[in-house]
């Protein structure tokens, strides 16, 4: 067994050890653990420094979960089940298709967005593949496919490379996606033999999922340089949640990190209106003054875009603070930038007596 089946065997999976480690007692939790199941790894566990905080909050079963009069909540909020041609497969942009490789992560997201199935015994079968791959082959539209779960990389590499291997034999398949959780929370799955198997299916792209600066421990640090230097580029994606993140300084420390780790911030989502999770939805002022908050005021490559993915299955939406486009004629447009400042800019290809007639084309006003 490898080190980190050990140590997601050594994870806190049941209401008696997580009232022997963590004092949450078990009668107060045991029937949403038996609906929403349980896991934190020794390594998330160790990131844990009291009561309440934002690792506490993402990975500790709470009471508020069983609440299930929360307004507009779905079990499945995006209509995933709807947009399914095939099973585990979730089609619904024209030029790309999501893949529930297995149903297990490394630790279970309280606020998870899959929270219906997640954690349950489930992975992607040969049968199941093989019906993916002729969907995929039929479709010569789709040249992008993210690899999803449930967590990806929780299953042993033979199995990942069965489902690359079959994936990279379609020519009109040009790139590979994994969204996966695991350098965050279980690091030491990022071994070097997983990484030399990786590389071999090029061009492969992974959007890590992080929420929380204290996250990005000496040890996630190395193995995101092991993805990076297998030639493998990272972004990043993170949910807005009350009480973890609705922050724009914890936020721009997050994003900030996250750089220096080589992991480019990708998205930054609004909670999904999940059965279950209503307690870390915030009002979306927060994320917009969060992206106000980075934008201009530090590095542009740390600045994710804020997105709300439309219930009912319509896809993310990009939002922003402000209407940076004032204006915009045959002449010239009027933006406002950071500062909140406005700023004319000429159009290409006009009269020359109306180029003359603007005296600074960079003026601010
Ligand atoms: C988010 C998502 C994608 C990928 O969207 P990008 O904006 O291209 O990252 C694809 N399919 C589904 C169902 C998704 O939810």
């Amino acid at each position: 067994m490898e080190q980190w089946q050990k140590e997601i065997r050594e994870s806190i999976d049941d209401v008696e050890t997580l009232e022997a480690v963590l004092g949450v007692p078990a009668e107060e939790v045991r029937e949403i653990v038996d609906k929403y199941p349980l896991r934190i790894t020794p390594h998330v566990l160790k990131t844990i420094q009291r009561k309440g905080d934002a690792i506490w909050k993402q990975v500790v079963p709470d009471a508020e979960e069983g609440r299930l009069d929360a307004v507009c909540s779905s079990e499945d909020p995006l209509h995933e089940e709807a947009d399914s041609p095939v099973q585990n497969l979730v089609h619904r942009y024209p030029d790309r298709v999501l893949l529930y490789v297995t149903n297990q992560c490394p630790i279970y997201c309280r606020f998870c967005t899959r929270k219906r199935f997640v954690g349950s015994p489930g992975t992607l079968t040969p049968e199941n593949l093989k019906q993916v791959v002729d969907y995929i082959s039929a479709h010569t539209e789709i040249r992008d496919i993210i690899l999803s779960g449930g967590d990806p990389l929780m299953v042993v590499d033979m199995l990942l490379e069965r489902v690359l291997k079959a994936l990279r034999a379609i020519p009109h398949l040009e790139i590979i996606r994994i969204g996966t959780r695991v350098p965050g929370t279980l690091p030491s799955r990022i071994t070097e033999n997983l990484c030399a198997m990786l590389k071999k299916y090029h061009p492969l792209y992974m959007n890590l999922h992080f929420n929380h600066p204290d996250e990005i421990t000496p040890e996630v640090a190395e193995a995101c340089g092991r993805l990076a230097d297998a030639g493998i580029p990272l972004g990043s994606q993170t949910v807005l949640l009350d009480g973890v993140n609705d922050d724009p300084e914890v936020m721009k420390r997050l994003m900030q990190k996250l750089l220096a780790i080589r992991v480019k911030p990708y998205y930054i989502y609004q909670a999904d209106l999940v059965l279950g999770t209503h307690h870390f939805r915030t009002r979306v002022e927060k994320g917009l003054n969060i992206i106000k908050a980075l934008r201009g005021h530090t590095s542009g490559m740390a600045v994710p875009h804020y997105v709300i993915d439309a219930p009912g299955g319509g896809g993310k939406v990009a939002i922003l603070p402000y209407d940076t486009l004032l204006s915009l004629d045959e002449e010239q447009v009027i933006v406002k930038n950071y500062e909140e400042k406005t700023v004319h800019y000429p159009q290409p290809n006009l009269a020359s007596a109306s180029i003359l007639s603007i005296a600074s084309p960079f003026e601010i006003e």
